[in-house]
């Protein structure tokens, strides 16, 4: 990669919940793939460098996904008019039993790897499956595109399909290997992925716990995801007070940097641990539709100081592109406000925000422009003819709606283009 990059063009980024930054017509300087600073006119000593010029387009940060399952891209929108239980029987688990085979599951995460691509997902965080060459090959899939991500072979010895079920020694030895052989990539990072607390024995939680500390790596999860969920969790560990417990017991909870998808039905003691813990939660709102698995109040725990980003959850969510799960995130705001007008809906600024800077913080400086950000972005050329009349604040807003991948025409990660 070249030292310095300089890109012009109508640069939108959310460097808080509260704001939408608009630079119109101006210049981000990178260097080795980082933001240096943004200008509106190009200072002297850059003028005898190249300028990529995007003109009328807007360069937003790219959208950061940070939960996403890869081996179900294949079964996106498919048998979403069931309940969760058949759902997975009839899909998810014979679907992810085939990723035993690595020839298919180099054609579906190649697929995956594409379709994150194409809709401006730069960074996300993703489950695959228990089978450890095919999630080696998931690594050096997303590693050659140039896809940040966090990668988890999932951890699962109990309560599932036989076919889906490991040995716990197993589970754990190759955990290992994957975390010793891919744990050395700038972009592409393992991640303990157990896949949720009822999958597994107290023995693989608490060595999945003790591969966490001995390699400082992060840990993915879900929690609190449905009401019976929530029932079952309770049953089937007496000895810890609620379902973020079982997981802070055995070291899954914020000893080192965590991920909880879904979060939406939780106590108040739940809450503080999450907060006191650093915890991130991932909103997955076309996920939590599908399978009616309840509305999380984003509202009131953005008011307890949680930190919250958003998922796509494919394929409970049926689509990666995460300029929809903003409108959906803001679209079930306002739904929690007709059962309760006290409510103040999610803004633009805050929704975007979750999908770029505040997800991004999971990876680092990641999902804004300020100087010693990456440069991870997308640029977006919209209709001329419809949005000719427009603001710059207008035409954002009009892409996160209306627009999609066909209007990306370019994705970088740190500064690389990867499409
Ligand atoms: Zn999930």
């Amino acid at each position: 990669m070249k030292e310095n990059q300089i890109f012009k063009g109508n640069i939108i980024f959310a460097p808080t919940p509260e704001e939408i930054k608009i630079c119109a017509k101006s210049y981000v300087i990178v260097r080795n793939g980082i933001v240096e600073g943004i200008y509106d006119k190009l200072p002297e000593v850059y003028w005898r460098e190249k300028v990529k010029d995007y003109d009328e387009c807007l360069i937003l940060p790219g959208f950061v996904d940070l939960h996403a399952h890869a081996p179900q891209f294949y079964q996106c929108g498919i048998g979403l008019d069931k309940e969760l239980i058949d759902w997975l029987n009839d899909h998810t688990l014979p679907l992810e039993n085939r990723f035993s085979d690595p020839v298919f599951a180099w054609e579906a995460y190649s697929q995956f790897a594409n379709e994150l691509i194409r809709q401006g997902t730069v960074r996300s965080c993703i489950f695959a499956t228990i089978h450890k060459e095919s999630t080696g090959l998931l690594f050096e899939i997303l590693m050659e595109k140039g896809i940040g991500a966090f990668v988890g072979k999932i951890n699962m010895d109990r309560n599932c399909a036989d076919f889906l079920k490991e040995e716990t020694e197993t589970s754990i030895l190759e955990t290992e290997e994957l975390i010793v052989k891919y744990g050395n990539h700038p972009l592409v990072k393992p991640i303990l992925t157990p896949r949720f607390a009822p999958t597994s024995s107290d023995k693989l939680l608490s060595a999945i716990g003790e591969l966490a500390k001995k390699y400082n790596l992060p840990v993915q999860s879900h929690l609190s995801e449905n009401r019976s969920e929530v029932k079952w969790v309770s049953e089937l560990f007496p000895f810890h007070s609620t379902y973020s417990d079982v997981y802070l017991d055995f070291g899954l909870f914020g000893q080192t940097p965590t991920l909880m998808a879904h979060g939406i039905h939780l106590t108040d003691r739940e809450l503080e641990l999450i907060k006191d813990n650093n915890v991130m939660l991932v909103h997955c709102p076309e996920s939590n539709i599908n399978i009616a698995s309840g509305i999380m109040p984003v509202r009131k725990w953005l008011q307890k100081g949680i930190r919250i980003g958003l998922g796509s959850d494919v394929g409970a969510g049926h689509t990666l592109a995460m300029s929809k799960a903003v409108v959906r995130a803001i679209q079930l705001s306002k739904i929690m406000k007709v059962f309760d007008p006290q409510v103040r809906p999610l803004n633009t600024a805050e929704a975007f925000y979750m999908a770029t800077r505040g997800g991004g913080s999971f990876f680092g400086k990641v999902g804004s422009f300020e100087k010693g950000y990456s440069f991870d972005a997308i640029v977006i050329e919209d209709d001329p003819g419809i949005t000719g009349h427009l603001s710059l604040e207008e035409r954002f807003q009009r892409f996160l709606y209306t627009g999609d991948d066909r209007s990306i025409i370019a994705r970088f990660v740190a500064g690389r283009q990867i499409g």
